[in-house]
């Protein structure tokens, strides 16, 4: 029996293409969506269609995700994690990297969600995962618009997983702490990025497992 489409958005990089790679390799075709189609592409994995999709633009997502489960057949898992990360201080951080944030990290993660979750609610079934941080449940110095992305993230989560959860669909929250991606390499201030490094070290924090129906 062929597998249920997976959708990735973010995939051409990180943990993005990353995961796009573990998921095909357990058989699963995929719609994998970032603004370089090359580097989707280049990624070679069968039963994939690669989409050049700003996750910022909610008519293109939508698209690709009827597209892609014209295909494929409906959309099973969606992985919300395209992300960027520009640290800065709120007193002289370029404004319009506020803007990019909000709009990739809180907007983008909404409307890829509104894409796939009515299908999800009638069939009764289907995951959401968000791709939160652990800025999303903490403070770091230089990150203050960024943790306000990721609160967001991890609060729209929570609120969403409350909403659905009697429909049977499933919502998760991943916080990574920091791994080397090309995340940091977006960031302008030099400082800042050199002193990121000295954190790269894995543990897993906390894990939290409940029943999908399990509201609070
Ligand atoms: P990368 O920079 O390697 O990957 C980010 C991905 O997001 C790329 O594929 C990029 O594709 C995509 N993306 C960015 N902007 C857009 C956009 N407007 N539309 C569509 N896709 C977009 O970083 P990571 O793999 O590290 O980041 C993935 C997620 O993990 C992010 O949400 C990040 O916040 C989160 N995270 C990462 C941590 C880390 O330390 N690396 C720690 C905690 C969380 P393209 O540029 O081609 O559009």
């Amino acid at each position: 029996m062929p597998k249920p489409l997976i959708v990735i958005t973010g995939a051409s990089s990180g943990i993005g293409a990353a995961t796009a790679r573990l998921l095909s390799s357990r058989g699963h075709p995929l719609l994998l969506l970032a603004r370089r189609l090359d580097r989707l592409e280049a990624l070679g994995l069968p039963d994939t269609l690669c989409r050049k999709v700003d996750v910022t633009d909610r008519a293109a997502v939508e698209a690709a995700v009827r597209e892609a489960e014209e295909r494929y057949g409906p959309v099973d898992l969606l992985v919300n994690n395209a992300g960027a990360m520009l640290l800065g201080r709120i007193a002289d951080q370029p404004v319009d990297e506020w803007e990019r944030m909000l709009d990739i990290n809180v907007k983008g993660l909404l409307y890829a969600t509104r894409a796939v979750l009515p299908g999800m609610v009638e069939r009764g079934a289907g995951t959401i995962v968000n791709i939160g941080s652990v800025a999303g449940r903490k403070t770091f110095p230089n990150h203050a618009a960024y943790v306000g992305t990721k609160f967001a993230v991890h609060a729209m989560s929570e609120n969403l997983r409350e909403e659905v959860a009697a429909t049977g669909v499933r919502v998760v929250t991943v916080a990574p702490g920091a791994v080397e991606t090309e995340l940091l390499s977006h960031t302008s201030d030099e400082r800042i990025k050199t002193d990121y490094q000295a954190w790269k070290h894995v543990t897993v924090r906390e894990i939290v497992l409940a029943s999908t129906g399990q509201e609070s």
